[in-house]
């Protein structure tokens, strides 16, 4: 029971990275007992079942929490600092997801509502998909 992704194994969450890449949000539920995991697990915590469906969702949300990057770290050399990382409840279902804000930060507060798109970020040398969310 193991999840081979475009590019291997990379564990529960590989069909979640996979739909980012062709341009989804995608989030599984526990067909046993409808309960949504995030991260994603092989095994549900609830119910004990193994069996889970990957529901697309819309990238809409407020914002739960964010911070303000002002000074450069490893890995996040493609911002412009400084920036802001929301953590995002989700509209659809209880999951919250992290994402950088683009555009105008005016109104950033929690539970500014926001929509979000998918975007690439560097990471080493490969370029994978990532949330980036604007206030709506
Ligand atoms: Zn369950």
């Amino acid at each position: 029971m193991s999840y081979q992704s475009a590019t291997g194994p990379i564990g529960a969450e590989g069909r979640y990275w996979d739909a980012l890449q062709e341009g989804r949000l995608e989030l599984p539920r526990c067909t046993g007992c409808g309960q949504w995991h995030w991260p994603a697990v092989w095994r549900c915590g609830a119910c004990g079942g193994w069996d889970h469906e990957w529901v697309e969702q819309p990238i809409k949300g407020e914002v739960f929490t964010y911070t303000r990057t002002h000074h450069p770290f490893g890995g996040a050399e493609a911002f412009t600092k400084p920036f802001s990382t929301l953590v995002v409840t989700l509209k659809s279902v209880p999951i919250r997801l992290v994402g950088v804000l683009e555009g105008d930060e005016t109104g950033l507060r929690i539970g500014a509502p926001v929509t979000g798109t998918i975007a690439r970020t560097a990471f080493g040398d490969a370029q994978i998909p990532a949330l980036r969310w604007s206030l709506a």
